[in-house]
């Protein structure tokens, strides 16, 4: 819901979270800018004036980012969101709107402990999940 970046606790605040590189920030300002879910060539337009123009770097900071927990990409819609979560978590539930490009991601109480025993019967060991629910949402 708030996609402010607000969400994320760190010392400075609404600052970007530290330890990120040059390009990384970047990126993550210009989303948490945007406020809405962006695709991977928006970033890049929106970073231009600032000296960045090759896709593979914005792709890069977009992995790294990622991989950080700070933010998702979702594949339903190729477009990536900054994470409202204080601290990277494994199991991901999205609420994608297919009117408007609004994405709402939301905690889904127990679902951690509802999963973990039928891939543990497959034998499976869960590294992350990602859940896209398509539909309406309220605005729609
Ligand atoms: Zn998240
Ligand atoms: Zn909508």
């Amino acid at each position: 819901m708030a996609m402010d970046g607000c969400d994320h606790e760190g010392p400075d605040g609404d600052d970007a979270p530290l330890g990120l590189t040059k390009n990384e920030r970047r990126v993550w300002e210009t989303m948490v800018g945007s406020g809405e879910p962006m695709k991977a060539y928006e970033i890049l337009d929106a970073l231009k004036g600032s000296g960045v123009r090759a896709p593979m770097t914005v792709y890069r900071a977009l992995d790294g980012l990622e991989a950080k927990g700070l933010i998702h990409k979702l594949e339903g819609k190729n477009t990536y969101v900054i994470c409202n979560h204080s601290r990277p978590h494994r199991l991901q539930v999205f609420l994608v709107c297919d009117e408007c490009p609004t994405v709402t991601e939301i905690d889904v109480k127990g679902l951690d402990t509802l999963l973990s025993p039928f891939a543990r019967d497959a034998g499976f060991k869960i590294e992350t999940a990602r859940l896209e629910v398509r539909g309406r949402c309220e605005g729609c």
